[in-house]
């Protein structure tokens, strides 16, 4: 019996929110004393599943899935949750996901809980933890299923290296079943900037940049670095950024590489959310900013001054 975790691709490409539900699932699989397995759908590169803690993954190459079938996907999931032997399925709490877990739950007869945040509270009953309400209230569920899916919160556990040695294994599920008559024709993008789900760098502006026509010097220094932008909410209150870049704890959560807040004096609400960032820079004109004292790097300094002199010297590399 394995943790068996579902890990998205884009364009053959495992996407960072897939390294973080196999990071999540080999915490559970190593309460569990147990190990994680994970399937691969059409991705290069799945050896490297094994640096944040996967035992075995399951190759699916088969062109038939080379574009999102919710209900074929289900379909392949629970075989090799069936093969596996698994009791809890792990995915992320993507838009496909969260379109294919019911069908996977009718497949497998299992419980699916989505945003799910922290560790289990108990594996044994399985109890966990998730956001409800837009991130404003958490529920806590327990699971009566032989089977669990869980679809963890985008960002709320981190990217974790765990280096495991990992074997490969070529899975053929039997999709017969299946016609693929409808299908995803084309997707047009709203925007082709760096989503913050998916971002290793994020630069983040609060009511120290002091209107929304003071913008340009956040979006150019996040251009530079090819970074998502965000903000704090007050300043998506105002209306002076959609509030799709909210950051904290009524917004969205960030597990950057780098989190660097600019004119944001670092209210707990506000670290609730981007708590999980490994380096956190801030730059602020006041020495006594909260925000100080969770950086890893700070700058005290007018932010007008600063930030435009660090883009240019940036743009030098
Ligand atoms: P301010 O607190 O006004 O800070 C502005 C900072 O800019 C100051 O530190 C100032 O020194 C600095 N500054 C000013 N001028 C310059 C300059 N020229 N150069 C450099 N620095 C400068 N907030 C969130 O962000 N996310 C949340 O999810 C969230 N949820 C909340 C939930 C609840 C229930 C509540 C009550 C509050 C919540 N808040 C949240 C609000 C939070 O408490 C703070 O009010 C908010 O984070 C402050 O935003 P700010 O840092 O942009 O603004």
């Amino acid at each position: 019996m394995s943790v068996l975790v579902y890990t998205e691709s884009e364009e053959r490409k495992i996407k960072k929110i897939a390294l973080e539900a196999v990071s999540y699932a080999k915490a559970i699989a190593d309460q569990m004393g147990t190990t994680v397995t994970a399937v691969c759908i059409n991705a290069d590169n799945t050896s490297e599943l094994g640096k944040y803690g996967a035992s075995k993954v399951l190759e699916v190459s088969n062109d038939k899935l080379a574009k999102f079938n919710g209900e074929a996907y289900a379909d392949l999931i629970a075989q090799a949750a069936k093969k596996e032997g698994a009791k809890i399925v792990v995915m992320t709490s993507s838009a496909n996901s969260k379109f294919l877990a019911p069908t996977l739950a009718v497949d497998l007869n299992a419980g699916f809980v989505p945003n799910v945040v922290g560790l289990p509270e108990s594996t044994s009953p399985l109890k966990v933890k998730h956001s409800v309400f837009t991130n404003k209230a958490f529920a806590y569920t327990e699971f009566k299923t032989d089977i669990s899916i869980i679809g963890l919160g985008k960002n709320s556990f981190g990217v974790k290296e765990n280096e495991t040695s990992i074997t490969s294994e070529a899975f053929s599920p039997n999709l017969d079943s299946h016609d693929f008559d409808m299908e995803i024709v084309s997707v047009d993008k709203a925007t082709d900037q760096v989503t913050i789900a998916d971002a290793e760098i994020v630069v983040s502006g609060g009511r120290g940049l002091k209107g929304p026509e003071n913008w340009g010097i956040i979006e150019d220094l996040a251009k530079t670095l090819g970074a998502a932008t965000a903000c704090s909410k007050p300043v998506s209150d105002m209306g002076w950024r959609p509030h799709s870049e909210h950051v904290g704890q009524t917004g969205k959560p960030v597990a950057a590489n780098l989190y660097i807040a600019i004119g944001i004096s670092g209210a707990i609400q506000h670290l609730a959310g981007i708590n999980a960032s490994k380096v956190k820079v801030v730059i602020n004109n006041d020495p006594e900013a909260p925000f100080f004292k969770a950086a890893d790097y700070g700058m005290v300094g007018d932010a007008f001054e600063i930030v435009p002199k660090l883009t240019e010297k940036l743009k030098e590399f």
